[in-house]
């Protein structure tokens, strides 16, 4: 096959293909014009209140309670050891503090998004006399118990007093909350005298002596004016306005902590140790 030849069917190809083309175009305009020109117009009346179905006037629904809802205790939802989780943040700023020797650079851990609670039997764990006490007092006042400091982990612990006296706070192991009560915060006396209440009137303690009675703390070695109060079970903190100021506890009021002294399940004394605070819980 030659150029010319080629040439030749090529041009043909362009012919046919051209014609095609203004064929097909022609055709379709022609079909246009007669749909266009059949065309009718039709208008669709409406009377104002038709409707294809009728609605029932609206009507206030009342949302399922759930269990939890239920489990109250005054007028506010059941404290469970989930409020005791790490208030720390990676927020916050890093603080320095000025030791006799050393300059020391805070830093705060990662809070709840980063570990979890103290563990005990793989599971996590706040001792459960402290969850009983604040549902009771939250029962009894009929107004809110406000955990400013639960679950510390070491880093946080540090973070919110670094002095040598707090490097051995109960806090970590979960044995130890701070609060106070919404519209109770200058009558510190009448949340102490609840729990010394709770203690004379549980069936649980009734005859035991040594958890019905109250002892004050009468050494100088704490941290507060109030001389504390406990029992074979707890040690009860009062600190007034202007005490026991660290950064869980920025707020202006008088607040009260609770140690647990002793475990009434493993029928042992509660004491702080570096395994229980530093390698007693999960991070992540
Ligand atoms: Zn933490």
């Amino acid at each position: 096959m030659n150029i010319t030849s080629v040439l030749h069917s090529f041009l043909k190809l362009i012919l046919v293909l051209s014609l095609l083309y203004t064929g097909c175009s022609s055709a379709d305009e022609t079909h246009n014009t007669t749909r266009l020109r059949n065309q009718q117009g039709e208008y669709i009346y409406r009377k104002y209140n038709e409707n294809s179905f009728s609605l029932a006037p609206p009507a206030k629904n009342t949302p399922k309670t759930y269990p939890w809802d239920k489990e109250q205790s005054g007028n506010y939802p059941l404290i469970t050891k989930e409020f005791f989780r790490c208030k720390g943040s990676s927020l916050n700023p890093c603080h320095v503090v000025q030791k006799q020797t050393e300059i020391l650079h805070c830093y705060d851990c990662g809070g709840v998004d980063k570990h979890s609670l103290p563990l005990r039997d793989g599971k996590e764990f706040i001792y459960p006399i402290l969850i009983e006490l604040l549902n009771h007092i939250q029962a009894t006042t009929g107004k809110r118990v406000v955990i400013t400091s639960g679950h510390r982990c070491p880093e946080h612990n540090t973070y919110n007093n670094a002095d040598k006296e707090n490097q051995y706070s109960k806090h970590m192991i979960g044995a130890e909350v701070a609060f106070y009560v919404q519209g109770l915060e200058d009558k510190p006396e009448t949340i102490v005298n609840i729990i010394q209440n709770f203690y004379k009137t549980n069936p649980r303690y009734k005859g035991k002596k040594d958890y019905e009675v109250f002892r004050r703390y009468e050494k100088q070695d704490t941290n507060v004016s109030t001389p504390p109060w406990h029992n074979k079970e707890i040690f009860v903190k009062l600190f007034a306005k202007k005490e026991g100021r660290d950064f869980d506890n920025r707020h202006p009021y008088a607040y009260i902590s609770i140690q647990v002294r002793y475990d009434r399940d493993l029928n042992q004394n509660v004491n702080y140790s570096w395994d229980k605070a530093f390698r007693n819980y999960h991070r992540w």
